[in-house]
């Protein structure tokens, strides 16, 4: 079973990542996406809300599961028995970016492979920060984010 983790922060969850997660699922037979919960960061939407704004937009597919975790992500990706890290690239900055990322953690787990897919160019000017931006500022984010999340049955924190 190739059981690879999308890891991220999610805050929110955009159609770049969908993209990324649905192209994955030709490569690998699951998908876990593993919403890091930083007690030090503070988030948007809590950790609960982008778990359930997540899963809204994989209820047609059993291959992805929602988790969260604390602490490496080798470490999760150890404990949950997946050999691959799924990562997005946008930009020559998201590449060295990832690249110092994925080094540490071959460092860390050597048996645990990043695995990069380039973005499609629709989404490459998609990023969470200007999506909550535009949500916060009471615009409308809709085409930014998977077609099944309805932005308006969650509340962001601040
Ligand atoms: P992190 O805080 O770990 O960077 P993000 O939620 O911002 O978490 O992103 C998780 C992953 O998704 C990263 O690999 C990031 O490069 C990728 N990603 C983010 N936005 C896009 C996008 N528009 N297209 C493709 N990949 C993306």
């Amino acid at each position: 079973m190739k059981r690879a983790v999308f890891p991220g922060s999610f805050d929110p969850f955009t159609t770049g990542h969908e993209g990324i997660v649905r192209r994955g699922l030709s490569l690998f037979d699951e998908i876990i996406i593993a919403v890091g919960a930083n007690a030090l960061k503070k988030s948007y939407y809590s950790l609960e809300t982008r778990k359930k704004m997540i899963a809204s937009a994989f209820v047609d597919e059993p291959r992805i599961k929602v988790c969260h975790y604390e602490g490496l992500t080798v470490d999760f990706c150890i404990r949950h028995e997946a050999k691959y890290i799924l990562r997005g690239l946008r930009t020559s900055a998201d590449f060295e970016f990832e690249r110092a990322i994925a080094q540490v953690n071959k460092a860390l787990a050597f048996e645990v492979e990043s695995v990069f897919l380039l973005t499609v160019p629709e989404h490459s000017m998609i990023n969470s920060t200007i999506v909550r931006d535009i949500i916060r500022s009471g615009g409308d984010a809709s085409n930014f984010v998977p077609k099944a999340i309805d932005l308006k049955k969650y509340r962001g924190e601040d």
